[in-house]
């Protein structure tokens, strides 16, 4: 570990450039930002900052690479290859890549290098697979005339792409979407959050350590409002793939329509977490409370409505609340943590001021609710405990609203219907669990529910090969899986004249 910290440091003290055609440069304007460490709030490294201008150059260098000899002769088998070296590389690099995403982000350490690096490194090996497995049809086609022919199809890569992904998992967000891309044989432009730029710049260095080609992979560190909306406006671009909120999701639609690129889009989520009479109490309690504080809450997923059935109402909320008060905050690189801080200030100025509008609006704290005492050292940081809300109403703000921190809201119920129609009823529909010893009754509660992922005695399980997305205002598109690749690439149908 020591060594790792000694990584991290050095990796720290050092203004950050960006990654553009396989150099290493300053923004053109030469300006910088800081990142700040949310245990601390102190800064803890400063990045080039970015913009409309050095995403002109980033797009440049990836269709530059897009059209080269070394990415677009690459075979199938090598691209494959070039993809399980990635794996490899972050795999080595494993541990200082958690510290880093850990320092950055403010999450444990351990879950940075379970979640964010696991998975990472997970989506390389299964995208390795694919370059090789990419395969068109033939048709059997009627022309008139009785006229012979063949027609084939082929997949070819969509072409140069834009990635603009949160902070929440900020280097397993940007592989969810670098894997594909590159097996599909596409250049990318990847503009990481502002909050958390720095795991991306190491796995950039990493990736030209496994030998992708100068130009493949261009990295513009900037803001939203200036780097991240010229890459989604831009003429060059042909698809932009994003994870983030909502509102800022639309933006992205209205800027890809100058060239009419393509768009895929991951995006928030207030997903009901359902418990049926029959469920075992306690289990369900444990689950339900790393449904919500998984990862300080800040998860698309995050089982933040818990609707439990009247009869063992008070039983689950009391376990959830004592599960809650035991849950260890503190800062993220002590590998005792369990729950870091949240990300940034204003994150943390959301996410309480949903605590102060639940109260208001008549939701009783049953756990939390308020700021941990962590010391001297800590008393700039972004720390907050894990929430709990009973007597939560259907029509409150913290029901309806996504809050993206450690707060739940819980409610009883008594009708199946009802409640099938509660959980319904919400601009999103992201993901959704249920919790029953009937898998009966649980199928035909999944049926019923709009949401891209349906959990039945578990939570928060993804896997590189099953497709994740939402219905309704939660996104456009699925990643992962095979479906994944559709995103990724375009279909061209050739006709030869046989006669
Ligand atoms: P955001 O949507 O503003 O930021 C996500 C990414 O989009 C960042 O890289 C950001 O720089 C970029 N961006 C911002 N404005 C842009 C624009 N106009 N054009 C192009 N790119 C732009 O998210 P946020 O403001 O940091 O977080 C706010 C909320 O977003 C959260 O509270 C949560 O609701 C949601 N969120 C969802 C996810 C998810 O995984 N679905 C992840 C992070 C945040």
């Amino acid at each position: 570990m020591h060594s790792n910290n000694e990584s991290v440091e050095r990796f720290v003290s050092r203004p950050r450039p960006m990654l553009i055609g396989g150099e290493w440069v300053q923004a053109a304007s030469g300006r910088t930002f800081d990142t700040v460490d949310p245990a601390t709030g102190t800064v803890l490294a400063t990045v080039a900052e970015g913009d409309a201008a050095d995403v002109d150059r980033a797009v440049a260098a990836a269709r530059g690479a897009f059209g080269s000899a070394a990415w677009r002769r690459m075979s199938p088998m090598d691209r494959g290859a070039l993809l399980h070296r990635i794996a490899d590389v972050i795999e080595a690099h494993g541990d200082e890549l958690a510290l880093l995403e850990s320092r950055d982000n403010g999450k444990p350490v351990t879950l940075a290098r379970a979640v964010d690096v696991g998975t990472s490194v997970k989506l390389f090996r299964y995208f390795a697979g694919w370059p090789s497995k990419l395969e068109g049809s033939t048709i059997p086609v009627s022309p008139r005339g009785g006229l012979r022919v063949l027609n084939y199809t082929t997949l070819q890569p969509v072409g140069v792409v834009g990635l603009i992904v949160p902070w929440n998992l900020p280097m397993s967000m940007a592989c969810w979407k670098l894997a594909p891309a590159l097996a599909a044989g596409c250049t990318v432009v990847l503009k990481p959050a502002e909050e958390t730029p720095l795991s991306t710049l190491r796995l950039a260095e990493l990736l030209a350590e496994a030998g992708v080609p100068d130009g493949v992979v261009n990295v513009v560190t900037g803001r939203g409002a200036t780097a991240g909306a010229a890459l989604a406006a831009h003429d060059g671009v042909d698809k932009v793939a994003f994870t983030g909120s909502t509102e800022t999701g639309r933006a992205i639609v209205r800027a890809a329509a100058g060239n009419l690129k393509k768009v895929s889009l991951e995006l928030g989520g207030k997903s009901p977490n359902i418990v049926l009479p029959d469920a075992d109490p306690q289990a369900v309690a444990e689950a339900a409370a790393d449904a919500i504080f998984f990862n300080q809450g800040q998860t698309c997923t995050a089982g933040s409505r818990l609707y439990v059935h009247r009869e063992i109402f008070d039983e689950v909320m009391d376990a959830v609340s004592a599960r809650a008060r035991k849950i260890v905050v503190g800062p993220g690189s002590d590998p005792a943590t369990e729950m870091g801080p949240l990300v940034s200030a204003r994150q943390y100025e959301r996410v309480t001021g949903y605590v102060t509008s639940g109260q208001e609006q008549g939701a009783r704290i049953a756990a939390g609710g308020g700021r941990p005492d962590l010391g001297e050292r800590h008393a700039g940081g972004y720390f907050l405990e894990p929430t709990v809300f009973v007597q939560a109403d259907h029509g409150m703000r913290i029901v309806q609203e996504e809050i993206f921190g450690p707060v739940l809201a819980a409610m009883a119920w008594d009708d199946v219907d009802d409640l099938v129609a509660k959980a319904n009823d919400s601009p999103f529909g992201l993901a959704a669990g249920i919790w029953t010893s009937d898998l009966g009754h649980a199928h035909r509660i999944a049926d019923e529910l709009q949401a891209g992922t349906v959990w039945i005695n578990c939570y928060n399980l993804t896997d590189p090969a099953s497709p994740f997305g939402g219905f309704k205002q939660s996104g456009w598109g699925r990643e992962m899986g095979r479906k994944v690749l559709d995103l990724y690439t375009e279909v061209k149908s050739v006709w030869v004249n046989l006669d």
